[in-house]
C-alpha cells in the first residue's frame, strides 16, 4: 500500500512556484499543507490521494467478503447485537460528537473525502438514517444527492454521469440516498434495460469506485437490511398516521410485489461490487436504534482511521500581531 503514496507527486514543483514539501507530519504520510507568500494552500494540486483507507465497521454489522457469492437472507434483519436501546441512544449521541469533530478536520485538511453510499427496499430507513447520524454536522462540508427516476438529460448520458457529478471534493463528506446501484437494482427488477446492460453494469461499477477510492475518496455503502414483515408494519403506519401520509408512494405496495426480485438483484450486487476497498456492509435494520448506533460508529470509527489532520500551521503565526 504504502508505494501509492508516490503518487502524491511530494517535493514536486507547482506551476505558482510553489515546492510542496515532503511528508510534514513525519508520518509517511504526504503532506495536505503549505505555506507560501502569506497564502495557507491545503489542496494538493494532483488528484490522487493517500491509500485508500480500510473502513472500519463496527461489530453487527455484516461485511460482504470480496469475491463469495454473499447469502442475504442468512442476514438476520432483527439482530440488534444484543445492545440495550437506551444505551444505544446514548452511544449514538457521543458517535456523532466524534463525527461532528473529525469532519471538521478533514476539511481543513482539504485533501480526501468520504462517500456515504445508502441503499434499501423502499421504507428501508434511508432518510432516517441520514437525519439521525448526520445531525449536527456543519452542513458547510456536508453534501446529500437523493437520486430520483433519472431526467431526460440524465438519460441522455451514461449512467454513471449523474452520479459522478455529485461525488464529494476535497474535505468534503457526500451522502448518497440511493445511488449508482439503482442502475442495477431498480433498473433490472423492472426491465428498464437489456440484460446485456445491466450485466455489464457491474463491472463499471466497480471501475468507477476504484478511480474514486484512487483518487482520495473513501466509500462506506450500506445496505439497511430489513424483512418484508418490518416493511409491513411501515406502510401501515404510513397510511395510519395523517402526518406521514406525504411519506406514502402507492407505488411502493406495487413494488412489494416483486420483494423477492429486489432481494435477488441486492444480494448479486453485494456479490459482485464488494471489493477490498470499498466493501459492501449489510447493516440489520428492522431496529431504528441499533441501526443508527451502528452506522454512526462505523463512520466515526473510519473518519478516525482516515486521521484527517489541521494543516500545519504557517511559521511565525504565533508571534504575528493584528494591527490596529
Ligand atoms: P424515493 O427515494 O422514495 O423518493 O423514490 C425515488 C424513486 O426513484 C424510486 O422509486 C427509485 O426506484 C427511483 N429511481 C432512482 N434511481 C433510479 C434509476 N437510476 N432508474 C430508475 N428509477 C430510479
Ligand atoms: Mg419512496
Amino acid at each position: 500500500m504504502s508505494k501509492k503514496h508516490g503518487k502524491h507527486h511530494r517535493g514536486q514543483k507547482r506551476d505558482d512556484g510553489v515546492t510542496e514539501s515532503a511528508d510534514l507530519h513525519g508520518s509517511g504520510r504526504p503532506s495536505t499543507a503549505r505555506w507560501a507568500g502569506g497564502v495557507a494552500e491545503t489542496a494538493p494540486d494532483v488528484l490522487g490521494g493517500p491509500p485508500p483507507i480500510p473502513v472500519r465497521a463496527a461489530p453487527g454489522i455484516v461485511t460482504v467478503a470480496p469475491g463469495t457469492r454473499f447469502d442475504l437472507a442468512a442476514v438476520d434483519t432483527g439482530a440488534d447485537g444484543g445492545l440495550d436501546k437506551a444505551w444505544a441512544k446514548d452511544a449514538l449521541a457521543k458517535e456523532r460528537e466524534r463525527i461532528i469533530a473529525l469532519q471538521e478536520r478533514l476539511y481543513a485538511e482539504r485533501a480526501r473525502s468520504l462517500l456515504l453510499v445508502f441503499q434499501a427496499i423502499d421504507t428501508g430507513g434511508k432518510d432516517g438514517t441520514i437525519r439521525s447520524v448526520l445531525k449536527g454536522v456543519n452542513p458547510q462540508g456536508c453534501t446529500v444527492t437523493s437520486f430520483k427516476v433519472p431526467s431526460s438529460d440524465e438519460r441522455d448520458h451514461d449512467f454513471l454521469w449523474r452520479y459522478h457529478a455529485r461525488t464529494p471534493g476535497r474535505g468534503m463528506i457526500g451522502v448518497f440516498n440511493r445511488s449508482h446501484y439503482e442502475d442495477v437494482l431498480v433498473v433490472r427488477v423492472k426491465g428498464l434495460v437489456p440484460e446485456a446492460v445491466w450485466q455489464s453494469r457491474y463491472g463499471q461499477i466497480n471501475d468507477f469506485e476504484r478511480l474514486l477510492t484512487e483518487s482520495g475518496t473513501t466509500l462506506i455503502k450500506f445496505f439497511l437490511h430489513i424483512s418484508k414483515a418490518e416493511q409491513k408494519k411501515r406502510l401501515e403506519a404510513r397510511i395510519a398516521d395523517p402526518e406521514k401520509h406525504w411519506k406514502f408512494d402507492p407505488a411502493d405496495l406495487v413494488e412489494r410485489k416483486s420483494w423477492d426480485a429486489y432481494q435477488q438483484a441486492f444480494a448479486d450486487a453485494l456479490t459482485r461490487c464488494s471489493t477490498p476497498d470499498a466493501p459492501w456492509l449489510v447493516v440489520p435494520a428492522d431496529h431504528k436504534w441499533f441501526r443508527n448506533y451502528v452506522i454512526a460508529r462505523t463512520v466515526a470509527d473510519t473518519l478516525e482511521a482516515m486521521d484527517p489532520r489541521f494543516p500545519e500551521a504557517p511559521k511565525g503565526i504565533a508571534e504575528l500581531t493584528v494591527p490596529d
